[in-house]
């Protein structure tokens, strides 16, 4: 019983997070801080319930600062094609993140 219910509340949460990236990106152009605050949302949701985040969601998400990455806005993107890495480094904090492709 006790494990249903953490597997419900679990995938409720899960759903959140989907509604929220979504809504993030949505937000991403008009108004950013609304994408920065439901990016923000997402990484507390994502901890609280130890959810692992889709690698689409979490390569938008700054672990430094938990800002909405939009490369070529809030994020610069440098890209190694020797070792086919995408660097995307964060304007507000300066944290990288290296995505592999
Ligand atoms: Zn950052």
């Amino acid at each position: 019983m006790e494990e249903e219910r953490a597997a419900l509340t679990r995938r409720i949460a899960g759903e959140r997070i989907s509604i929220l990236f979504g809504l993030a990106e949505d937000n991403q152009l008009g108004r950013p801080e609304l994408a920065d605050r439901y990016s923000h949302l997402i990484r507390e949701i994502a901890m609280h319930y130890r959810i692992k985040l889709q690698q689409r969601v979490s390569a938008q998400i700054c672990r430094g600062c938990g800002a909405f990455l939009v490369p070529g806005r809030t994020a610069w993107v440098r890209i190694v094609a020797k070792q086919r890495l995408r660097i995307l480094r964060c304007t507000r904090c300066g944290r990288e993140k290296k995505l592999y492709y």
